[in-house]
């Protein structure tokens, strides 16, 4: 192990200690700590603001969101998804009870091949739950055409999708739903939290219901909920969280410009660039390397970077499909699934947050030097 200071691939936005202990002293005082309290109330109205969403409900974590969202919509059957993304993307479905149908990704966006859904579909489908990968959009007009098609609903994974915006416009309002994480490793946090989109206040009472246990009152349960609700501390934190996210995404896009001016002569070495009228969150830093023409491997490179200490990230390997309890599904296969199955073994996330200095950079950029 080499003894230099340990670069990781994350780092969280942490907000300013003696701000935060000022809040704490408020909730003390206030005694009012979880359900609906005041600094839940606000942050939800400054993330919708801030978001450019109509609607939004907070949660615990990026994964109830999904969850609820498959129970609010009355999904049943089978669901269109993708095998490149976090595993909780699938096992929302499989928590409801729902078959998941894999369907290949298009390796120019590491998003579901909007060309391939279509012969997915059987009388089954109910809904696609595509992922904005990286917070790169997915071609969102192809999907909801065809979702409009065969009346199905369109479920969006955009945990890494925070304040990604194409052209003014955000990239959450897109599909029926969409769903936000603010674990501690993304470009906002929450410590653990996240949140859903909805277009309509109706959708946004019956959220609020179920995350609750399906209360409506004192003593009236409209549905069989469940507890997901956000408390008042980690809501605090996260209204002066989102006072410095816009400082912390300008940090990672000068990141992501060194990255790109030093990479882009490195043979084997291929990265996205920005999408023209796209406001991206800089959220990860994917590089896929060509074995032959880098001269070494994807997992070479990951554990040279490792022993010096410099952790990457193979996000998204090994595939949602190639785990234990998805593997047997037909829609699981290599033959089903080529582009998916060849990006994952190509694929490396390289050191990407706010706090990366110039000599964390060199380091870095170091392992790519003739
Ligand atoms: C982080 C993440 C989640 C889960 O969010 P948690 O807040 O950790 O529950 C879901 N989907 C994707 C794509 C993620 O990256």
């Amino acid at each position: 192990m080499s003894n230099e200071s340990q670069i990781t691939v994350t780092s969280p936005l942490l907000p300013d200690l003696e701000e935060f202990n000022s809040l704490l002293k408020e909730i003390w005082g206030s005694k009012w700590i979880t359900n609906n309290g005041s600094f839940h109330r606000q942050l939800e109205r400054e993330l919708a603001d801030y978001l450019k969403v109509p609607y939004l409900s907070l949660f615990t974590n990026g994964t109830l969101p999904l969850i609820t969202a498959i129970q609010a919509l009355r999904i049943t059957g089978e669901v269109i998804t993708t095998p490149y993304s976090f595993v909780a993307t699938t096992h929302s479905l499989w928590w409801n009870g729902i078959k998941p149908v894999f369907v290949d990704i298009d390796p120019a966006t590491c998003g579901i091949d909007p060309e391939k859904i279509e012969a997915a579909i059987t009388p089954k489908t109910t809904a696609i739950m595509p992922v904005h990968c990286y917070g790169k959009p997915c071609d969102t007009k192809a999907i909801q055409e065809i979702a409009d098609k065969y009346g199905l609903k369109v479920i969006y994974d955009a945990a890494h999708a925070f304040g990604v915006e194409v052209n003014g416009e955000s990239i959450l309002n897109a599909g029926d739903i969409s769903t936000l994480s603010f674990h501690a490793t993304k470009v906002y946090n929450t410590i653990e939290g996240g949140a859903m989109v909805m277009k309509d206040e109706a959708t946004k009472q019956r959220i609020d219901y179920l995350k609750n246990f399906g209360f409506a009152n004192e003593t009236t349960v409209v549905a069989p909920g469940i507890n997901s609700k956000m408390d008042e501390i980690r809501a605090a934190y996260g209204i002066l969280n989102l006072r410095q996210v816009d400082s912390a995404i300008a940090a990672r896009q000068r990141v992501a410009g060194i990255y790109r001016e030093h990479l882009r002569d490195a043979e084997g070495v291929s990265f996205f660039d920005d999408m023209p009228g796209v406001r991206h969150n800089y959220s990860y830093f994917p590089i896929f390397i060509d074995a032959d023409a880098f001269g070494k491997s994807r997992d070479e490179l990951y554990f040279d970077m490792k022993k010096a200490n410099v952790l990457g990230r193979r996000y998204f390997y090994p595939l949602i499909s190639d785990f234990s309890t998805y593997r047997g599904l037909p829609s699981a296969s290599r033959e089903n699934l080529p582009e998916a199955y060849k990006t994952a073994d190509r694929v490396l996330c390289l050191p990407m947050h706010h706090a990366l200095s110039d000599s964390d950079l060199e380091r870095v950029l170091g392992f790519f030097k003739k």
